[in-house]
Formats: structure tokens, C-alpha cells, sequence
């Protein structure tokens, strides 16, 4: 299979703190199956680190109260165009991020209060009919 798999699960210091996720089971399946990484919140032109972000409706917003919806909605325009050049079978994305979780995330307070919802990333992977999965569903 073709996986397009959240970067901080392979390991890469992407995240917003600058460290990473890594998941060995995820580390599993890239032995036996092909791993397209992608970070959509670097792609969409976040530095690393950088301010922690939350979906509040159709926006993203750091903590500091900077709109950042521009720079995730890039993010997520790019993994799209990976995911569809690559005609890949699976997302496996990391779970509960404003980019990246998929059926639960972050309520927008910062308080970490989970609501349902996806992020910006896996919404439009939804929509474009790609499978989503987290870590936490392998
Ligand atoms: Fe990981 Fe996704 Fe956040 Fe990047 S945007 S650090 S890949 S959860």
C-alpha cells in the first residue's frame, strides 16, 4: 500500500514544541509498505517551533491570537496534491492536531477540552474521499 503518513509519527522534530511523535507501530507498517511523509502545518510556511494553534470553526488560531487559517489551509491544499499524485491508499495522521486529527480535536481554548471534529488537513482529505486513520486506530 501507499501511505501518507503525519511526519512527527516517523520521527521528524516537526511538531509545534519542536519534537516529535514517533510511533513504532507506524514505523512497522513503512517496512512493508510505501510512506509518503508530509507535514502540513511546515508546508503550509509554520516555522518550527512555533505557537501552538487550535480550530475555532472554520479557523485556526495560535495561541498568541494570531489567525493563522492561511498558512493550515496551504498545508492541507498540498498534502491534497501528494495524496492524489500519489494515489495513495491509507492517511495515517496523528491524532487530535488541528492539521492532522480526525474525528477528534482540540476545542479552540487551549484549555485541552476535545470536541468532534477533524482537522484542517483531514477535512479536505475527507472530502476528496481519501481514507483517514490516526495512530491510535492501528
Ligand atoms: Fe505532526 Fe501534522 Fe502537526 Fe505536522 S501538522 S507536527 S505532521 S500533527
Amino acid at each position: 500500500m501507499k501511505i501518507l503518513v503525519s511526519k512527527c509519527l516517523l520521527g521528524y522534530n516537526c511538531r509545534y514544541k519542536g519534537d516529535n511523535c514517533i510511533n513504532s507501530k507506524v514505523l512497522e507498517l513503512a517496512k512493508e509498505n510505501e510512506i509518503i511523509g508530509i507535514c502540513p502545518e511546515v508546508e503550509g510556511g509554520l516555522p518550527t517551533p512555533r505557537d501552538p494553534s487550535e480550530r475555532v470553526a472554520d479557523r485556526v488560531f495560535s495561541k498568541a491570537g494570531r489567525d493563522v487559517t492561511k498558512e493550515y489551509q496551504k498545508g492541507a491544499e498540498i498534502a491534497l496534491k501528494m495524496a492524489q499524485e500519489n494515489n495513495v491508499d491509507l492517511v495515517i495522521f496523528k491524532a487530535k492536531s488541528p492539521s492532522c486529527g480526525c474525528g477528534i480535536i482540540y476545542d479552540g481554548t487551549f484549555s485541552g477540552n476535545k470536541i468532534p471534529g477533524n482537522g484542517v488537513t483531514t477535512e479536505l482529505l475527507l472530502k476528496n474521499g481519501f481514507r483517514v486513520i490516526t495512530e491510535e486506530n492501528l
